[in-house]
């Protein structure tokens, strides 16, 4: 299996051979970075937890090579910073028992190029080698750009695959702007109960990017209790760990279906719901 970067690396936590770990995977995470995939497909890490039948899938598009860092990482070089990730992504997947995880180690400009073939083509080449059943994706509204251009490279190698082979669901997930905001009838909701714990350790083994004072682990922890509690205003909490994704599935139902319109619509909606609230009341 060729991918475009001579580094790209496949890692199978169980030592199988690659080929037959992506042949196993039914639930995919492309994400832009590594340590999105623990923050936004903890659905996807516990629908295949101990099982049989299912396998998890983690993709990581870029290097991750200008993450900020602090304390013992603070006189790393970009490739020691990339080593590090790398590893913790590693841990992470051990942790999770993923099928595998694959980094392909692009550049975050080439990804945000939408002239650079590459991404989408590596992309199309896992893709074809799965058998899938569930993409998690970024959500098209996050405000980093790398993660909308993850986004947009995933729908389009899913629209470069035959329909028979194409995921039955897509879900942009969230990572930097949380889907509080989307309007229920939008509103996919992940329900995180099972297995707390593996949960708290999947995202706390990305030491390099919590020692600089920044509590991912934390903070992923408290909007997921958030979510729960204010999803529904009248009920009692049915959990104690909710995410929200926007499903994306239209997008790759209808390849003739526009990215830049399908988000607006969306917002449309929640623009809706706040005008027809304030017009009953005042
Ligand atoms: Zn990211």
């Amino acid at each position: 299996m060729r991918f475009s970067r001579e580094d790209a690396e496949i890692f199978v936590p169980d030592g199988s051979e690659a080929r037959e770990a992506l042949a196993r995977a039914t639930h995919l995470c492309v994400a832009a970075h590594p340590d999105d995939v623990e923050v936004m497909a903890l659905d996807g890490i516990l629908q295949c937890f101990g099982r049989a039948d299912r396998a998890f899938l983690a993709v990581i598009l870029t290097d991750g090579a200008g993450s900020p860092r602090e304390g013992v990482y603070g006189r790393y070089s970009d490739a020691e910073m990339r080593a590090v990730r790398r590893k913790e992504q590693k841990k992470a997947a051990c942790v999770g028992e993923y099928a595998a995880v694959v980094f392909l180690n692009h550049s975050s400009n080439d990804l945000k190029d939408r002239l650079c073939p590459s991404p989408t083509e590596d992309l199309v080449t896992l893709l074809s080698r799965c058998r899938l059943q569930v993409v998690y994706a970024h959500n098209l509204a996050d405000r980093h750009d790398t993660h909308v251009a993850a986004a947009l490279r995933s729908i389009a190698a899913i629209r470069r695959m035959p329909r028979e082979g194409r995921p039955s669901k897509l879900y942009g997930c969230e990572v930097w702007r949380d889907l509080d905001w989307l309007a229920e009838e939008d509103k996919v909701v992940f329900r995180l109960d099972e297995h707390p714990n593996i949960a708290s350790a999947l995202v706390a083994v990305f030491d390099s990017q919590i020692a600089g004072g920044k509590r991912y682990d934390l903070a992923v922890a408290g909007r997921r209790q958030a979510h729960a509690t204010f999803h529904q205003s009248h009920s009692v909490d049915v959990s104690s760990l909710v995410s929200f994704a926007m499903d994306l599935t239209p997008l790759v139902a209808n390849d003739g279906l526009d990215a830049l319109g399908f988000a607006q619509d969306h917002i449309r909606r929640f623009a809706g719901d706040v005008s027809a609230r304030i017009a009953r009341l005042t």
